[in-house]
């Protein structure tokens, strides 16, 4: 699959000097001491590195071979003491990619944390924040998610993609893909407006297209979708929906309780052990109290310390926060399409769970934190930025490499009943 074939080929700004960290993964795709090579991957190395002497040292100083039970080797590049790989430069490059190129990479490298899809004739590239490296860049460029050309080697040639949109497909949810992702992102963009605005704008759009335009619908929808797309994109329309959620006020209390059952429900039985070691750091943030068989809180404690935390970094950092949530509500609808679940307004719930769960883990890890009110700008800055990174990271490793946990959360949404607009404003206001 060679850029060339496509008539465009785009990556977002944060990814198109990406590098390495060497820290692939520490739980799942990784044995205990080093990241596993396939068979493939193994000759592959042998074959580029062999010819040379410095290959060869290379191979024999960072290759560990070891025997199965039957007597089968298995391979696995070694890590260091500080679980960094040990083909990572000093500078944070790939020292196997800068000497033979993207062909030479193990499958897990050259795949992770890129996410491949072809939309129609574009080839896109994004990526997970599974990833420390992409969690940083994502969210703390401000430039992160604007879209540029793919540069030139940045992925092999024959690296499989994980979506393929036909835009030519006889279903309309799927056809019209590329349009209605553009308006999602066109209404992330409308920066005049909070966050939650721009959330509410995506959830309105999303239930009023709800009834012709999903993936059981073969009927012609463009004049539909066209007339919603005008009426969305009337700035008085735009202007008098915001004013509308503006004045929604609901119970704080009822918000708290279903994210709590959501997470009840997956994320704390499910999630990694790492993502559960932060899961229990957040809630003795707010004040749980923990021993060796869990941590106890009761609701009207978490939600008031929820509510300071929130209120507090949330006036001492609006733009930032802003800045981390719109990057990553975008990084997901590009390396997430739509087009997995059944209608669209499914999809934008799902990511408003992820939204809640991941706000709720990052106040809670800032509530934690001692003596904030005596810290300077640029210490409150670094506490805030660390915490924001790691939490989304662990966050999105646990769902991405978990799929056990998605169908605990999906099931838990929903049984809960929430498919409606009301039920996303209760999502976005938490
Ligand atoms: S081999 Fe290269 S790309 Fe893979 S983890 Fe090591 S440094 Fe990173």
């Amino acid at each position: 699959m060679g850029a060339g074939m496509f008539i465009e080929s785009i990556t977002l700004h944060y990814l198109k000097d990406f590098r390495c960290v060497g820290a692939l993964c520490s739980d799942s795709c990784c044995t205990g001491w080093g990241i596993a090579l396939s068979d493939d991957d193994h000759r592959t190395l042998q074959r580029h590195l062999s010819t040379t002497a410095a290959g060869e040292a290379l191979l024999r100083g960072n290759i560990v071979t070891t025997l199965d039970g039957e007597g089968r080797e298995h391979h696995s590049i070694a890590l260091r003491g500080d679980a960094s790989c040990s083909f990572l430069t000093r500078d944070r490059w790939c020292s196997l990619q800068q000497r033979d190129g993207e062909p030479v990479l193990p499958r897990l490298c050259s795949r992770f944390p890129r996410i491949v899809s072809i939309v129609g004739q574009r080839l896109e590239i994004s990526a997970t924040l599974a990833c420390p490296e992409t969690a940083r860049r994502c969210l703390l460029d401000p430039r992160a998610m604007t879209m540029v050309p793919m540069p030139e080697g940045m992925i092999a040639d024959n690296i499989p993609h994980n979506f393929f949109i036909n835009l030519h497909h006889g279903n309309p949810y799927i056809a019209q893909f590329d349009r209605v992702r553009a308006e999602l992102f066109l209404l992330c963009r409308l920066n005049d407006y909070p966050l939650a605005t721009k959330l509410f704008f995506i959830s309105y759009f999303a239930s009023r297209i709800g009834s012709f335009f999903n993936s059981g619908g073969h009927d012609d929808s463009s004049s539909a979708l066209n007339h919603e797309f005008m009426h969305i994109n009337r700035p008085g329309i735009r202007q008098e929906v915001h004013h509308q959620f503006s004045r929604i006020a609901l119970s704080e209390k009822k918000c708290m309780e279903l994210i709590a059952q959501v997470m009840d429900a997956g994320f704390s039985r499910a999630g990694t052990p790492s993502f559960r070691a932060l899961l229990i750091r957040s809630l003795v943030g707010y004040g749980a109290d923990a021993d060796l068989h869990g941590v106890a809180i009761g609701i009207d404690r978490i939600l008031a310390n929820y509510q300071d935390a929130k209120r507090f970094w949330s006036a001492e950092f609006p733009w930032e926060l802003d800045q981390y949530l719109t990057h990553y509500v975008v990084n997901h609808l590009m390396s997430n399409p739509y087009i997995k679940e059944a209608n669209l307004l499914s999809y934008i719930r799902e990511l408003l769970v992820f939204v809640a769960v991941f706000k709720f883990i990052l106040f809670g890890l800032l509530a934690g934190e001692r003596n904030v009110m005596e810290k300077n700008r640029e210490e409150k800055t670094s506490i805030l930025e660390q915490h924001a990174v790691h939490a989304m990271q662990q966050f999105s490793k646990s769902i991405g490499h978990n799929p056990k946990l998605l169908d605990h959360v999906r099931s838990k949404i929903e049984a809960q009943g929430m498919n409606s607009l009301p039920h996303m404003v209760f999502l976005i206001q938490f």
